[in-house]
């Protein structure tokens, strides 16, 4: 089995919720690129890689990456030989992480449907077959956020990550209108996305938050202030979590090195690929972190190739952000769907992910 050919598409998926904000931009839709391998005598492997400028991938820059450099390094190739051409690709180019993960992904694909066997069997087995899955509350009023947690929380959602880091005072507001619209048994978590600026003003916060029962406070300070998430980890009881500032495999040594969080947020784009989430999960076993999946994408197949991971990977072992699809207006793949609040691993082979039948290439 050769590779023979590389087609990308782009798409657009629009928000459902034209004013959804984090700490660092305000987003009305998301782009992205459909990536499919052809292969001369077997199956094609398909992939998807996020756009997003606040990491600094976009998206004429992954397109023309993967036209005019991965695509020459992958044709002639066997897409079994993984660790061989993504180590040709890491060379040929520094970053873009997430078009290289677009790739692994595509190659693992081809790899699973040539086996006849679901993803998680080559990455370890089954050793759960579903997760509970946080929705992410973007920031507005407070009361809006309430509104809006309590509307996921009656679609059967039992865990929320709510997104603060705009003004530390009235982000102790919106946490204690959302847990008062939820009531005490909803598993309550936040990403202040860097926003909050000092470990100070975050140390205060989070203790005047104390009392709504957050379990996780993700990147309370600047991605590159790794003393700063120390002070922090130290001046509270809540779980600290570090997501910018985990921005690669070496990252995530580096923070469990020198002892300055309590937990990581895995991503399959961030991190470059499936491989690399792997040896981010043993890192995070072996330093006795925790780790879950955070959100890689807002589609179906993203979600679908986190889920063979997390099945795979016993420390991937809280709520995951593999909704995120939910809050689209449409999605270029099809492969899993939400149950009360929980996603089910694909048994089909590969990631289990198809492209939905109005995505054209080359259009
Ligand atoms: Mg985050």
């Amino acid at each position: 089995m050769k590779i023979d050919r590389v087609d990308v598409q782009a798409v657009v998926q629009p928000y459902q919720d034209k004013s959804w904000q984090f700490a660092l931009a305000s987003r009305k839709e998301t782009h992205g690129l459909i990536i499919r391998l052809r292969t001369d005598d077997g199956p094609d492997g398909i992939a998807y890689a996020t756009a997003a400028l606040h990491v600094g991938e976009v998206l004429g820059g992954m397109r023309q990456l993967v036209d005019e450099v991965f695509t020459p390094i992958l044709v002639g190739g066997d897409p079994f030989d993984i660790e061989a051409l993504m180590g040709r690709i890491d060379a040929a180019v520094l970053g873009y992480p997430k078009t290289k993960a677009a790739i692994e992904v595509a190659l693992f694909d081809a790899v699973g449907k040539a086996l006849g066997v679901p993803l998680y069997k080559l990455w370890g087995g089954l050793y759960r077959a579903s997760i509970p899955v946080i929705r992410i509350i973007p920031i507005k009023e407070p009361a809006d956020m309430a509104r809006n947690a309590e509307r996921v929380v009656a679609e059967g959602y039992r865990y929320l990550k709510i997104k603060v880091g705009h003004d530390a005072r009235k982000d102790v507001e919106r946490v204690r209108e959302i847990r008062r619209a939820v009531g005490p048994d909803i598993g309550l978590t936040l990403d202040a996305n860097q926003g909050w600026g000092t470990p100070k003003l975050a140390i205060d916060a989070l203790r005047r938050m104390e009392e709504f029962d957050v379990a996780l406070i993700e990147q309370p300070v600047r991605a590159d202030d790794f003393q700063g998430l120390a002070t922090v980890k130290a001046g509270v009881s809540t779980i600290v979590e570090a997501d910018e500032s985990a921005g690669s495999v070496v990252d995530i040594y580096q923070l469990a090195r020198g002892g300055f969080v309590d937990a990581v947020s895995l991503k399959t784009p961030k991190l470059g690929g499936p491989r690399n989430v792997k040896k981010a999960a043993a890192i995070c076993q072996a330093a006795n972190l925790r780790c879950r999946m955070g959100m890689g994408g807002a589609n179906r197949l993203i979600s679908a190739v986190d889920m063979h991971l997390i099945a795979s990977t016993p420390n991937i072992d809280y709520a995951c952000e593999v909704g995120e699809f939910s809050r689209m207006d449409s999605d270029p793949t099809t492969g899993v769907e939400i149950v009360d609040g929980m996603l089910w691993v694909p048994h089909l082979p590969g990631h289990g992910a198809s492209i939905a039948p109005d995505v054209a290439f080359g259009a």
